[in-house]
């Protein structure tokens, strides 16, 4: 999942990307309102942390743009502990949750995770798809019961499969999901991953958990529980 973090103290950014990169998110970083609404509204972005006091342009005034040009990705904000008036006022434009500072970074990816849940129509953090059970808290998977060893990239394309699975999801948004803004992207990388993953996730080939759409991409094509 790739997840952009706009927030100003620069302790408190480099503090956030550390964590989300530990917990197998794809970081792209704004240290001002004028970047982060760039970001917000030019990458290809599944959630966004909007810190709301921003220099050059406001965390509210960037969260209004980024729902006016369409964009309908969770976002979550930051809050300053004395500020009560903030929470309103970020719901009412256009924000999905928030936390206050100081917070505890379980706290943040706890709502992150659960944004992206809601997005993609899971009410639960364990998403089951036939036989294959994956949990978006312990970052498990499962087959029929038995763990799966994953690889972190081998995770993350699972994990965007299943959130939309039933949709047809393109090379090049799974690519997306694999590297920041600057890194060289390859496309062919992400072949070889669902290779390895189709080979792990159904040894003797008899589930076919993950269809390959001729120029289109993707699907995780196994039935969602509940559906
Ligand atoms: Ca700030």
């Amino acid at each position: 999942m790739r997840v952009l973090v706009v927030e100003d103290e620069a302790t408190l950014r480099e503090a956030l990307k550390a964590d989300l990169t530990g917990a197998g998110y794809t970081v792209d970083l704004a240290a001002d309102g004028e970047e982060g609404l760039y970001a917000a509204l030019e990458f290809p972005i599944d959630v966004a942390v909007v810190d709301l006091g921003l220099p050059k342009l406001s965390g509210l005034e960037l969260i209004r743009q980024a729902r006016a040009h369409g964009k309908t990705y969770g976002i979550l904000i930051l809050t300053a502990h004395d500020r009560w008036q903030d929470k309103v006022e970020g719901l009412s434009a256009g924000a999905d949750d928030y936390v206050v500072k100081p917070f505890h970074f379980a706290e943040v990816q706890a709502r992150l995770s659960a944004l992206l849940r809601r997005a993609g129509g899971w009410a639960s953090p364990r998403l089951t798809c036939g036989p294959i059970e994956l949990d978006t808290r312990a970052q498990t998977v499962t087959v029929r019961g038995a763990p799966v060893e994953l690889t972190s990239f081998e995770y993350r394309i699972l994990e965007h499969l299943m959130l939309h699975a039933g949709e047809v999801i393109s090379k090049t948004e799974l690519t997306d999901r694999l590297y920041e803004q600057d890194y060289d992207r390859d496309s062919n990388v992400v072949e070889v991953l669902v290779g390895r993953l189709r080979r792990k996730l159904d040894h003797d080939d008899t589930l076919k958990p993950i269809e390959t759409l001729r120029g289109r991409g993707y699907r995780l094509s196994l039935p969602r529980h509940p559906a």
